[in-house]
């Protein structure tokens, strides 16, 4: 007998109440609020329902760091942040270079079976910027690799970065540019502006991170492939993609969350947790993000989740490593800033966090429409509930959270991947 699961009076994408009903990991019916019947009714009145998040960007630190994050850990957190499926940047110990690697990983996440755990590929044998990885081998590996990154480092090199577009169209792949021109960015610390001046902290430049971003659209429009430039943090970077876009170049763009929220203003504490890659840069960039989110020309939000172990954090500003937690937070930072202030409305949200990341990563059973017939991949949230950020409570075993103490609108209360629930009532169910 199909077991059938009623989502009574739900609000897709925050529009009219329905009765959603799930059979065989389907949605099988959209309904009038009370008529539906099934073996397991959950009342979900008022809750906006999306489609199950993607997050394009995550590192989940397994193989290698597993006391700072594992596949299952990370992957309760992105479930408790209403996502339904990941990708974890290559960036482990061993490097995500060979099918071998890559295959681990996409076990991992079946056998944690939250969120589906797509592995990235790397670009370069061993991040190392020298020698094209075996990107064929890993694509058509079981984990089935369409994403390729050196992310933590940049390709730097022209000639490499234009084999590895020209490789990935036979693989209907897309090469994801950690955009950081190396040698303007040596022992870079913060943006660099009047601040990291008065701060006496090197300073990260926008033209690193601009001039990489410009050769590859036309890297890109050259060989007629497909880019995607991750976390982009700078308003120059937002008009370069946008006179891309314009000239119909294949490129998509990444913002994260907390690029969208915060600002370098906050390394004045020279609390590390701060610290990160591409840097907090000023309030004029930040604007820039939010108005290229809203239009289009930023295609995604995606988390840069980075888990660091304690010892890696907590010490001076220089020795820090770069990166902050996201998973968990991720929805809450873009209902903040974008739902809130009327920037984007649900099916905005849905759209940058679901249905286009899933697009540019080829993860096909997810970001589809809420709709009869589509997969039952949904996150269901308390779209007027706020919540205080405390990183003890987090899934993640790290705790570099820029948000410690902060209340944030939204919380996830319920997820369900492919018709099965990951997170009930605010808890991850196996
Ligand atoms: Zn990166």
């Amino acid at each position: 007998m199909t077991q059938t699961t009623v989502l009574r009076g739900a609000r897709p994408y925050g529009e009219s109440a329905a009765d959603i009903v799930i059979a065989d990991g389907i949605i099988s019916g959209i309904v009038a609020v009370g008529s539906a019947t099934g073996d397991d009714v959950l009342d979900v009145t008022g809750l906006v329902a999306l489609p199950g998040l993607v997050d394009l960007h995550t590192h989940l630190r397994e193989p290698g760091r597993e006391d700072a994050e594992t596949v299952d850990t990370g992957s309760q957190a992105a479930a408790l942040g209403g996502y339904t499926a990941v990708f974890a940047m290559a960036n482990t110990l061993p490097v995500a270079d060979t099918a071998g690697v890559v295959e681990q990983v996409w076990r991992l996440g079946q056998e944690s079976g939250l969120v589906d755990v797509h592995p990235v590929g790397a670009v370069t044998v061993g991040l190392g910027g020298t020698q094209l990885a075996e990107l064929g081998a890993m694509a058509g590996s079981a984990a089935q690799v369409r994403v390729f990154s050196d992310d933590g480092k940049c390709v730097s090199d022209a000639v490499l970065m234009r084999r590895a577009l020209e490789y990935v169209k036979a693989l209907d792949g897309v090469i994801a540019q950690h955009a950081q021109e190396p040698r303007l960015t040596e022992n870079a610390q913060m943006n660099e502006g009047p601040l990291s001046g008065v701060l006496g902290l090197t300073g990260w430049p926008a033209v690193a991170e601009e001039s990489i971003i410009a050769r590859d659209v036309l890297l890109a429009h050259h060989v007629g492939s497909r880019l995607h430039v991750c976390h982009v943090s700078t308003a120059g970077s937002v008009d370069i993609i946008r006179w891309a876009k314009a000239r119909g170049i294949n490129v998509t763009a990444e913002v994260t969350p907390h690029h969208l929220l915060l600002t370098e203003e906050l390394v004045r504490s020279y609390d590390p947790v701060y610290k990160v890659n591409p840097p907090l840069r000023s309030a004029a960039d930040v604007e820039a993000l939010w108005a290229g989110l809203a239009d289009g020309t930023i295609d995604i939000v995606a988390t840069d989740h980075a888990p660091h172990a304690l010892e890696d954090k907590d010490c001076e500003w220089g020795a820090a490593s770069f990166g902050m937690l996201g998973l968990q937070t991720a929805l809450s930072v873009v209902i903040e800033t974008m739902v809130r202030t009327g920037r984007l409305d649900w099916r905005g949200v849905a759209d940058r966090m679901s249905v286009a990341p899933a697009r540019i990563g080829r993860a096909t059973a997810h970001g589809h429409d809420i709709e009869v017939g589509a997969p039952a991949s949904l996150a269901l949230v308390d779209t007027e509930a706020r919540w205080i950020v405390e990183p003890d409570l987090l899934a993640s075993k790290s705790r570099n959270s820029p948000y410690a103490g902060m209340e944030l609108p939204g919380r996830v209360e319920h997820v369900v991947k492919a018709g099965r629930f990951t997170v009930r009532n605010g808890s991850v169910c196996r």
